[in-house]
Parts: C-alpha cells; structure tokens; sequence
C-alpha cells in the first residue's frame, strides 16, 4: 500500500465507525499561544476535549501535520539516528469528545490494525504497554482482544531512558491528561532493540506505532487534576512508521514518499547512498521547512522563526558535507510537491513562496557557512579534550550563523561535546556589553528580507513566528 492508501484507508475506516473527518490544521497553532508547532492530531481539539467547544460531531478523525523541533516535544537531534523520528510527520488520529472511551478506542485500533478487510497485520508481531496503574485497559487487550499477558507491558513512570515514555500522557504542564496504552510492532530479532519496559528499548526493533491516550483529567497550574466532564479518547499513529510496516520494510526512510526524496537529494548533492545519513537529515528538513513556510513562518532570529532557521541551517550544512553546490535545497521543493502535493493542495500552490524563502535564506548562509566550517574544524584539530569550548560556538553563532545545535550536530558526528555553558556565558557578555554601549542590535543576521515582496503573511493567528522587514 502506498502511504497516501493508507492514509485514506485509516479515514475511511474512522468514518465507517460514524466519525468526522476533519482537515489538518496549521502547524502554527490557532488556539494556544503556548505551543510552539502542531505536535499532535488533538491540538486543534483542544477545547472540545475541555469541554469549552462544542461541535456538531463527538467522533472525529484526521491526519494532522505535525512538527516536532523546539519545544516540549523534539525530535530534532534523533533525525538521522533513529529510523522512526521525523522533524515533520502526519499523525493519523480518531478522538472522541465524551462519546466512546476505552474499550471502543481499543477494540477500533486492533480492527484496523489486524482485520482482513483493513491493514491486516500479524497479531504476534504485535505488542502492547498499558499505565502500570490501568488495569480496565489491561483487561480489554487480554480479555476482550484475547491478548496474551506477556505480550501487555504495563509501564510505570519514566525509566530515564532516552525515548522512555511513562504512559501518562499529558499535553503540557496543564491542560487535559490520562492514562495512555501504546501499540508496538516488532520488525525482528536481525535488528538491535528490545520490547518497551526493557532497558533496550531504545532501539528500533520493537517500534511504537500508535499511541491512545484516555484523557480522564485537566491538571490545573497548582498540579490539581480535576476529572474532565466527560472522559475522552485521543489517539495518534504515525502515517510514516505505519507505511513502513504496510511496504515491508523496516525504516521509514525506506517507504515511498522518502524514497522518492532521496532520490532527489541525492540528484542534487551527487550521493546516491539513500542510507546516508546527511541525505536523510536533508529529506526530512525539506519537508518540516517547507510545510512550516507554507504555515506562515518565515526564518527569524527568535521564536518559531528561529527554529525554521535552525532548521534549514542544518539541512544546508549537511548538502555542504556531501559536497553540493549551494543552492541545493529549495530545489527539493518540486519533489516534495509532487509526493505531497494531492494531500495538501496548499503546498502546492504556494511552492514558489517556498522555494524563494529557503533560496534567501541558503544564500544568506552560504556565504558564512565555509569560514565558519574552516574556524571550527581549525578550533576542533587544537583541542586537547572533547569538548568545544563556549567561546568557539558562541564566534561561530555571532560572527557566522551557526546556531548552537549545529555546532553540537557537527560535535556529535565526531564523537565530540560542546560547552554550553560557555556558549551561554559568552553570549551573556556580549548582551552586557551591547548594553551598556546602548546598542541593543549586536545580533548575527536580520530577519528575512524578501527584496520588498509582501509575501505570504500566513494566518491571521500569526504571532511571533518572524518578521518581514
Ligand atoms: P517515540 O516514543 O517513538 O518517540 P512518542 O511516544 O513520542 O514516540 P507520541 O507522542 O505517542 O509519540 O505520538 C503518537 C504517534 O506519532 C507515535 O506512536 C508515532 O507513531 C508517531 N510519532 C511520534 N513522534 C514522531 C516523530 N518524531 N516522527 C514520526 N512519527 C512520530
Ligand atoms: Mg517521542
Ligand atoms: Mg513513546
Ligand atoms: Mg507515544
């Protein structure tokens, strides 16, 4: 199956259990100023599942564009180095409002995942984790869905691994939470990792596809967990791990949408190791920048703004690695059209937007970005340990735009660290000094100038997410 048949499979199934479908929203959130992107199919649901927007439907379903760079959520630094982490991802999810809760929820995920007329799946490559504490859930998978106790895991709170999820799921420090239950699939022993709750978990074996969650509570800002007025069911699968098992294979870098990006990249930057990892970076920043432009954010040096920036910056380093031309990346805007264009017309047409914006911004860097290469690898061959000092990532981040994340990627592929706290201590020096010389603009590079262009504005919810001068 192709990811856009199953896609519309996951909707179809949904709306055959009597739930709306609802288009995605922007990744700039609409309705809530405290979140930075879209992370997740509820966002836009927020206020139902307070109970503060009543719609004229209590079941719905999407697949929701989702970001995940900066902010609570980031999975930023795992793009490249997990086969399941994406900047940019859809989430595919069926939420209900006070209408059905946990065992609906269970029985509806295990009858697309397994049934013969949906995806069907092999139920013994599946697994599931509960909340240590949710015995209802637990009984629904072994009594009701006839699930095997060895193959339930309950998990408590955090483990301190790297990925550990606690299966309390909340959407900030306040706002609706409860007990989540997750679906893992297992892609075989040739691949290192272990089932959730084992301290191997981190690898990419047994990879989590689907995650739902029973919102029960609201914590309130002084850590009070009210009861919502009526529970609710959220829930998310990732489209991209789900095609991956769909198309037999075990990365997501692997099926057909990111196939055909790497092509393209590796068209323009001359690698055709579709299993690189720098090709990789750049297939998924084309397309977590693309869509957040689309969204309305423009490169800046703060907020949203800057973590597109962040963004781009890292793609290009990484083109420059594999020795292309600069240039390079807006140049992925028309495959990305092309494998993404159906699903979300509005790519499509505001792609030359696209590509102008991140053609502006690649210049702009390019003309820092080999001297500042050249000053951190020089920097890098007289350290005598293995860390970065401070005062290099922050001449690097002042003088010649590398943002302190990039320094750190460059630092992480050489099994090196950076100070950070040198980094910050030198930055707080410097907003000293710009201080009392009275001069409050000492920052590398403006906001984008679009040569007098308007441009795009984006939406009207637009706040904070950068400037045009
Ligand atoms: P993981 O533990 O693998 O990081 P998660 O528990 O953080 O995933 P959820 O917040 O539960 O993920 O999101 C719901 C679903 O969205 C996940 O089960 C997964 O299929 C998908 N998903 C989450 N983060 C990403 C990502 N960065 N890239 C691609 N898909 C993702
Ligand atoms: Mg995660
Ligand atoms: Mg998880
Ligand atoms: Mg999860």
């Amino acid at each position: 199956m192709k990811s856009s048949e199953i896609r519309q499979a996951f909707l179809d199934f949904f709306a055959s259990k009597g739930h709306e479908i609802v288009a995605s929203s922007p990744l700039v959130p609409g309705n809530d100023p405290t979140l930075l992107f879209t992370n997740a199919g509820m966002v836009q649901f927020k206020d139902c599942f307070l109970g503060n927007d009543v719609r004229s439907y209590t079941r719905a379903a999407s697949s929701q564009r989702c970001v995940r760079a900066g902010g609570k959520h980031n999975d930023l630094e795992n793009v490249g180095y997990t086969a399941r982490h994406h900047t940019f991802f859809e989430m595919l999810g069926n939420f209900s409002f006070g209408d059905y809760f946990k065992e609906d929820a269970i029985s509806y995920a295990w009858e697309f995942l397994t049934s013969k007329d949906w995806l069907n799946l092999p139920v013994e490559k599946l697994m599931v984790t509960v909340y240590a504490e949710d015995d209802e859930a637990f009984d629904i998978w072994n009594k009701k869905m006839g699930i095997p106790e060895d193959k339930i895991v309950r998990i408590g709170d955090n483990k301190g691994a790297r990925y550990a999820s606690d299966n309390f799921w909340q959407m900030g420090d306040t706002g609706p939470c409860g007990p989540c239950t997750e679906i893992f699939y297992d892609h075989g022993e040739h691949i290192w990792g272990g089932p959730p709750g084992t301290p191997e978990e981190d690898g990419d074996r047994f990879i989590e596809i689907w995650n739902n969650v029973f919102m029960q509570f609201e914590r309130k800002a002084d850590g009070e967990m009210l009861p919502l007025p009526k529970p609710s069911v959220d829930t998310g699968m990732g489209l991209e791990r789900i095609s991956a098992i769909m198309q037999g294979v075990h990365s997501n870098y692997e099926i057909d949408i990111f196939q055909a990006l790497l092509k393209a990249a590796g068209e323009l930057t001359g690698c055709k190791d579709t299993e690189n990892k720098s090709l990789r970076v750049i297939a998924d920043h084309i397309r977590s920048t693309s869509f957040l432009i689309v969204d309305g954010v423009l490169p800046s040096n703060e907020g949203r703004g800057y973590v597109l920036r962040r963004i781009i910056r890292r793609a290009v380093r990484h083109g420059h690695m594999l020795g292309a031309s600069a240039g390079f990346f807006n140049k992925l805007v028309p495959a990305l059209c092309e494998q993404m264009g159906e699903a979300y017309p509005e790519l499509v047409n505001l792609s030359e937007h696209v590509q102008k914006v991140l053609r502006i911004e690649e210049e702009q860097f390019a003309k820092t970005l080999d001297k500042g290469m050249a000053i951190l690898n020089d920097a890098i061959a007289d350290m005598s340990g293995d860390t970065i000092p401070g005062e290099t990532a922050f001449k690097l981040y002042d003088t010649y735009g590398f943002p302190l994340d990039l320094t750190a990627d460059v630092a992480r592929e050489r099994d090196l660290k950076v100070d950070e706290d040198g980094f910050n201590t030198a930055m707080e020096k410097q907003r000293e000094t710009a201080r009392a010389a009275g001069n409050f603009s000492a920052d590398y590079g403006k906001g984008l100038e679009l040569d007098g262009e308007t441009g795009f504005l984006g939406y009207e919810s637009l706040e904070n997410t950068g400037t045009v001068k």
